[in-house]
């Protein structure tokens, strides 16, 4: 499991606002270009040769005569060029907001939420947090063009209004290129000025990954733990759709979802079958889900007839369909083909068990948190 964040840090800074600044380990860059930059050393050595970098980040010993050099812990040596972090000397805090070479990048935008699920991994905070996304702005204009996509996630993103938009619009002129995957719940889409606002940033590829839990409102809205939030969120849908965006359909799989599954399919499949993509997803172990274990909990082994089914009935449809988060001994054979690895490279893990299974490399394998539970099923395919 890689960290993406540490306050075991060294810094010593003349400022103590935080920095967004892109890493770079190029000595002889152009002054007029080391703004924004921090170089990356192995030790503090010729002083001469910093000028004009915004901060020094050194994997060795520090040097505590020169200013603006950052200490790195060892949580974060991995850190490597053009990777994006944001420094907080007062708090000896650095974060990684992007990594070059992630297998995904989530700009994680607010704390604050409109729903409250029962499996959230990210518990909602409802703090003043308007900062996140002014620094995120910035970040994205350091990431480098080409970058395949770039997630948005929260909390629900959208609660930001104009700036939610803005963020959008910065990585459409930064990264032109760049996909857009953004994680909502799409209540506010209900309202059809919200909709028609993102159509309006007209991007070439732009996905809302919204989740629904059922075909029936009150075990939805008991899910998210906000009444009315089926309505909302298929109202959302439909707005969206209405402006020819591209939507995605997540449902997590857990004891509250699995029964229904089936059923949840067929009302996908006759309301909403424009969708673009659906994803059924194992549940990750964190956050709330810790709180709610025992109502959450199945061992994902007995739901495979309810999954292979809302496959089957999806597929009748003819709409687009992937198994995210579940491991592969755990699907039955007809299912490997839509299972995607799907777990962040960050927190991605396997177990003892894994070590001599046949299909290792294409099982993606587990949440890190998955030490706390998992299915006693796991066992190696030969
Ligand atoms: S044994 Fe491990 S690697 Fe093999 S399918 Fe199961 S979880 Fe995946």
């Amino acid at each position: 499991m890689i960290k993406l964040h540490s306050n075991k840090n060294i810094i010593t800074s003349s400022s103590d606002a935080p920095l967004i600044l892109k890493i770079t380990k190029k000595y002889d860059l152009p002054k007029i270009l080391r703004s924004k930059r921090a170089l990356l050393v192995d030790s503090v050595t010729d002083i001469n040769a910093y000028d004009g970098f915004d901060m020094v980040i050194s994997r060795n010993k520090l040097d505590s005569k020169v200013h603006n050099v950052a200490y790195l812990s060892d949580d974060l040596n991995y850190l490597d060029e053009g990777d994006i972090v944001r420094v907080t000397p007062n708090s000896s805090d650095i974060r990684v907001l992007y990594r070059v070479n992630a297998s995904a990048n989530f700009l994680f935008v607010t704390e604050r939420c409109n729903s409250f699920c029962i499996m959230c991994s990210q518990p909602p905070r409802d703090v003043n947090d308007g900062h996140l996304v002014e620094e995120l702005i910035e970040a994205v204009s350091l990431i480098d063009i080409g970058e395949r996509e770039l997630g948005i996630t929260g909390g629900e993103p959208t609660l930001l209004g104009d700036r939610f938009f803005a963020l959008l619009q910065a990585i459409k002129s930064n990264l032109p290129t760049t996909s857009i995957h953004v994680l909502t719940n799409g209540r506010t889409f209900a309202d059809p000025l919200l909709a028609k606002q993102i159509s309006e940033i007209d991007h070439y590829d732009l996905m809302l990954g919204i989740p629904l839990y059922s075909d029936v409102s009150h075990i939805h809205d008991f899910v998210v733990q906000a009444d009315g939030a089926f309505d909302e969120t298929i109202r959302g849908i439909l707005n969206l759709k209405r402006h020819s965006q591209k939507v995605e359909i997540r449902v997590v799989l857990h004891k509250q979802t699995y029964d229904r599954l089936p059923q949840l399919a067929e009302f996908i499949g006759r309301n909403l079958q424009f969708v673009d993509h659906v994803a059924l997803m194992g549940l990750e172990i964190t956050g709330f889900t810790r709180a709610n274990l025992e109502e959450l909990w199945i061992d994902p082994l007995e739901y495979m007839d309810k999954l292979s089914e809302a496959v089957e009935i999806l597929a009748r449809f003819k709409i687009h369909t992937s198994i995210y988060n579940l491991q592969r001994c755990l699907l039955p054979r007809h299912l490997w083909g839509i299972a995607v690895k799907s777990i962040s490279d960050w927190k991605n893990k396997y177990y003892e068990e894994c070590d001599n299974c046949a299909e290792k490399h294409n099982c993606g394998g587990f949440f890190a948190s998955s030490d706390i539970k998992r299915s006693d099923n796991i066992a190696a395919i030969k």
